[in-house]
């Protein structure tokens, strides 16, 4: 699915920039004391020729951090790969946007001060970087999944469908769903497909050693 959003082109696909509240996760404070790159400070370093920034830079005002970033070689602030996830904190708006994470939800896109960009407060139909568990900690959260196993089970089902001397017209239908399924958070032995999709996605499971879990009648909206 593709829509223009404020200007922005979003994928339900690909992950989008996940914005929340910062005061809402119930470690996110805590993580920016301990890991939180301070970014004003940063910037003003970056024009200040003192030594010592005590009479020049006010610290304690609301300021933006950036977490799971580092330096490049030129000196600019990149996400940091090896991170569990990268956030930019913006201190003056209680908000902070998950710019690349390990972990991702399905969410609704978010106001217009964030085009393009989802709203993690609010279960929806576009995949976005989230917190991982550990961040949000006991606050309500909407269902959070790791993006790795998502990604590796839609490949392993695409490879499986590729390989099928099926007609495609007749599990077209079944494949879209199942990977809407996975990007819901589904496993791929949690999948119940019908008709000729079953038979291969059953194959495919017992290929690698698992089983279709108990086969509900499942009723699609
Ligand atoms: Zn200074
Ligand atoms: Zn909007």
């Amino acid at each position: 699915m593709k829509t223009i959003h404020h200007g922005a082109n979003v994928s339900s696909e690909s992950p989008i920039t996940g914005v929340v509240d910062t005061t809402a996760p119930e470690y996110l404070s805590e993580e920016i004391d301990l890991h939180g790159i301070d970014f004003d400070f940063e910037e003003h370093c970056k024009e200040c020729t003192k030594e010592f920034h005590a009479d020049c830079y006010e610290a304690g005002s609301p300021t933006n951090y950036l977490l799971g970033y580092k330096k490049d070689i030129k000196g600019d602030f990149v996400p940091d790969l090896d991170a569990e996830f990268s956030a930019i904190v913006n201190g003056n708006e209680n908000t902070t946007q998950v710019t690349r994470s390990k972990w991702v939800s399905k969410v609704m896109l978010c106001g217009p001060c964030y085009p393009g960009q989802g709203y993690l407060g609010n279960s929806g139909d576009y995949l976005a970087y989230t917190l991982p568990p550990s961040i949000w900690g006991h606050h309500d959260h909407i269902q959070i999944n790791e993006l790795s196993v998502t990604l590796e089970s839609i490949k392993e089902l695409y490879i499986a469908f590729f390989d099928t001397d099926l007609n495609t017209l007749d599990f077209a239908a079944d494949f879209f769903y199942m990977i809407g399924e996975l990007l819901n958070g589904k496993k791929l032995n949690e999948l119940t497909p019908t008709g000729s999709a079953a038979g291969t996605l059953k194959i495919m499971l017992e290929n690698k050693g698992m089983t279709t879990k108990e086969n509900k009648k499942s009723v699609r909206a």
